[in-house]
């Protein structure tokens, strides 16, 4: 689960971590009036959107003035964001922050992660902030710092003077302190709100010599998130495509894909399985949709609906191995969902194990116009050739 900008600063101040004084809001009226409340000029509108790379994409901009403010924010909130990590058509800006403009001296990155190689977090600093750590670590490797932390021992002052003294030129004592400082915090935030990625890219020394977060960067492990139960109220669904998050509330295993032939699984090796014969029959699967072993007839009929609500999917194909799964339960799920939804494209199922007579006879008696493939190959092609035929 991710964090807004705004959300994440909000952590930071918890934990001690300077961040510049804003506020969130949502029409350019709202900034204008945020504006006045801050110190300026300048002020900072920014984008909140679960992307990065805003500042390149137009989604951060510099106000002098507070008509400017209210111009930049009424820009941003009225034209989808594009930047690297938002794909071709962007994204709806919802809400912008508004923060009083800091003037940047040098630039640094700072980031803690989980190294999964070494099954411990890593905290990583680098003189070259500001911009994309990637690049930094392709074009110059020897800038990017690392330090590798015992979860037991925790994080050591040691380390922190490791990566500070890493510096060059070297800042003056007390701002080096100050930087080792916002180490300390945001790994003991890293920890305490069971993050798989905090990072602070810009940590900036103002002109002024103070050290300050400018972004804020903070993802939660979902696996957490029963036990961090004030951090799910900081969920947003907008940020999210509307079918994830409604195989979310189902419990399903669903990924989008750019294909047109919509697939549901039980087993995610299965699922693997099929989107590659799929593959192999010369067509592209949609999604990723793996009902899960123990799915029940609700689940089977709201995978069937998400598949459906892809405008993409041309043609359907089921692929179970009834397990504890049982194929009875899937032949109803099934002809739930097509009592609700009008089944539009090509349905091909392939019923293997448990109950499959019992599930056979079920389709077979209703109404559902479908085809039976006799294996996953036979499967494939005739789902293809159906996308053929439509296309
Ligand atoms: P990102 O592009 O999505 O990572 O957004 P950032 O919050 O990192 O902002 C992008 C860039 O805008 C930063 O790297 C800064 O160089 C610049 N920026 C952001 N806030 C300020 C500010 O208060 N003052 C100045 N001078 N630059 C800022
Ligand atoms: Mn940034």
């Amino acid at each position: 689960m991710k964090l807004h900008e705004y959300q994440a600063k909000e952590f930071f101040k918890r934990f001690g971590i300077p961040v510049p004084e804003g506020k969130v809001t949502r029409s350019g009226d709202e900034a204008l009036a945020a504006a006045r409340e801050l110190k300026g000029p300048p002020w900072v509108v920014k984008a909140q959107v679960h992307a990065g790379g805003r500042g390149k994409g137009g989604g951060v901009k510099v106000a002098g003035s507070i008509e400017d403010v209210k111009e930049a924010a009424s820009a941003i909130l009225g034209t989808p964001l594009v930047t690297k990590q938002t794909g071709p058509d962007g994204r709806k800006v919802h809400q912008v922050l508004v923060e009083e403009g800091v003037q940047i001296d040098r630039e640094f990155y700072l980031a803690v992660v989980i190294d999964r190689a070494k099954a411990m977090p890593v905290v990583i600093f680098s003189q070259a902030g500001g911009m994309e750590i990637e690049e930094v670590a392709v074009r110059t490797p020897e800038l990017v710092l690392r330090q590798f932390v015992d979860p037991v021992a925790g994080w050591m002052s040691y380390q922190a003077r490791t990566l500070a003294y890493g510096l060059d030129p070297l800042p003056d004592s007390d701002t080096l302190k100050d930087i080792m400082a916002v180490m300390g915090k945001l790994y003991r935030a890293f920890v305490s709100l069971d993050c798989s990625l905090a990072e602070i890219n810009p940590l900036v020394i103002t002109e002024q010599g103070k050290v300050i977060a400018v972004d804020a960067k903070i993802n939660i492990d979902d696996n957490a998130l029963p036990r961090q139960k004030e951090l799910r109220a900081f969920d947003d669904p907008k940020e999210k495509d509307p079918l994830d998050v409604k195989a979310e509330q189902y419990n399903l295993n669903y990924i989008r894909l750019s294909g047109n032939i919509g697939a549901m699984v039980n087993g995610a090796g299965l699922a693997m399985a099929t989107m590659d014969v799929i593959k192999l029959a010369g067509a592209e699967p949609a999604n990723f949709l793996d009902v899960g072993g123990g799915a029940s007839e609700e689940m089977v009929t709201r995978g069937l609906e998400i598949i459906l609500e892809d405008e993409n999917v041309k043609a359907i194909l089921i692929n179970i191995f009834g397990g504890i799964l049982r194929c009875d339960v899937l032949a109803r799920g099934v002809l739930a969902a097509a009592e609700k939804t009008a089944i539009r494209v090509p349905l091909i199922v392939r019923l293997e194990g448990t109950n499959v007579e019992e599930g056979r006879k079920i389709l077979q008696e209703s109404k559902l116009k479908f085809m039976v493939a006799k294996d996953m190959a036979e499967a494939a092609a005739m789902v293809t050739e159906q996308v053929k035929k439509s296309a």
